[in-house]
């Protein structure tokens, strides 16, 4: 690239980053037991709330910073020597991933998050796809596993730029999404995409020096403006995820093994099932509760409400299991049905170290009743924690008043629990 282009792209930067507010995001939450506030104090702005906290006439989760319209807008390019496929069109992407996008991030967030209908295509005058005619895929391949995104961006918004009345400078970072999408080689012999260099990421502004934070790692909290770079093959589900970054959700995969469980994990294939409750929780969608020993209903995640609770037990200051259900009925929700099983899943949360850290122990996953084929998943009715004498025992399953719930007793552990 040449160094003029860069410089009018660092002057587009720092126009974006005096104009900073600070974005929703910054409200997600911190998971320490002692700070478990469901109502802000007065004056301040908190998203479950549904009074109005910081007097302004709203109720707090109908506030601008809390009710998420977003607008996307989506920009395909291709490598001068990487061709994108004939049948990866826009109408592909409305039909195959936008649609879908819609429905569930707007179901996932009990309607707090809604994403236009539409996406709005930024096109060439000829055709659908913008192409970076000086630049190989190569090109930005500079060693790292993600790639020079950096410089592919600047490449992307100075040919869309100087072709179109496009202007970066133009986005509002609270409404914004600026969705990049790139060609990818496909090997049609396995039917299976080759990696190029650059990488699958959600990046975001950094306030201070206006770069491009670190892919998929970032903190998210920081957030200015939301990009997201994406292969022209990848599917449903990573849209899906990707979005979740820029409503301030963050990683779980590396943080523990939600994996299937929950969006920000990974591992659920084509179709994502919802955010977990921690995550809602840490979105300002659902509030906590903390439990003791004792016989409780746990509604699932499907069948509860914007601002409902959900039940924890804690173990200390830092340390305490969420316990979650789930049901992947298709009677209570299109997206949940992606859910692994009907169960009571059991999160172990630890939040003394930087980066909170959820693990769903081995046989974490509690059944009232198992199936045939439970027998061979890490299924049980019971969960027992030795180290911090508590047992969890699911005992019976209700699905009456369009609810489905499980009945959990918590107990202290017996000696010969831990023999
Ligand atoms: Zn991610």
């Amino acid at each position: 690239m040449h160094k003029k282009t860069l410089l009018i792209s660092t002057a587009f930067i720092v126009l974006i980053c005096f104009s900073l507010i600070i974005p929703a995001t910054s409200l997600a939450r911190s998971g320490k037991v002692g700070n478990p506030q469901p109502e802000g104090p007065l004056g301040q702005l908190t998203c479950i709330d549904k009074i109005d906290n910081d007097l302004d006439g709203n109720i707090d989760a109908d506030d601008d910073d809390c009710k998420k319209e977003l607008n996307a807008k989506v920009i395909l390019v291709e490598f001068s020597d990487k061709l994108h496929r004939q049948q990866h069109n826009k109408r592909y992407y409305e039909k195959k991933i936008i649609s879908d996008l819609v429905s569930y991030h707007k179901e996932n967030s009990f309607g707090q998050v809604i994403l236009q209908e539409s996406f709005d295509f930024i096109t060439p005058n000829h055709g659908e796809w913008f192409k970076l005619e000086n630049k190989k895929e190569d090109d930005y391949d500079d060693g790292s596993d993600k790639g020079d995104i950096q410089q592919f961006f600047a490449d992307v918004i100075s040919l869309v730029e100087s072709a179109t009345s496009f202007r970066l400078s133009a986005l509002d970072e609270k409404k914004d999404v600026l969705i990049i999408v790139y060609s990818e080689a496909w090997n049609d012999r396995t039917a299976w995409p080759i990696k190029g260099p650059l990488t699958t990421c959600a990046a975001l502004w950094y306030k201070t020096d206006g770069v491009i934070t670190k892919c998929s790692e970032g903190n998210y909290k920081e957030a200015g403006l939301s990009i997201i770079f994406l292969s022209e093959n990848n599917k449903f589900s990573t849209w899906a995820h990707e979005i979740g970054h820029t409503i301030g959700a963050f990683d779980l995969y590396e943080a523990g093994n939600v994996s299937k469980w929950g969006l920000m994990g990974k591992g659920w294939g084509k179709n994502p099932p919802h955010m977990t409750s921690y995550m809602k929780w840490s979105l300002q969608w659902l509030n906590y509760n903390s439990i003791e020993y004792g016989t409780y209903w746990i509604n699932s995640l499907v069948t509860s409400n914007f601002g409902d609770y959900v039940q924890r037990y804690v173990i200390n200051e830092d340390k305490y299991y969420v316990l979650e259900v789930r049901t992947n009925d298709i009677q209570y929700s299109d997206w949940d049905r992606y859910a692994p099983n009907d169960a009571l899943v059991l999160y172990q949360v630890d939040e003394s170290g930087e980066e909170p850290n959820i693990n769903i122990p081995s046989y974490g996953v509690l059944k009232a009743k198992k199936s045939f084929k439970d027998i061979f998943l890490k299924v049980r009715k019971s969960f027992t924690d030795c180290d911090n004498n508590v047992k969890f025992t699911a005992l019976e399953v209700d699905k009456s008043n369009n609810k489905y719930q499980i009945k959990v007793k918590i107990e202290k552990t017996e000696p010969e629990d831990c023999d």
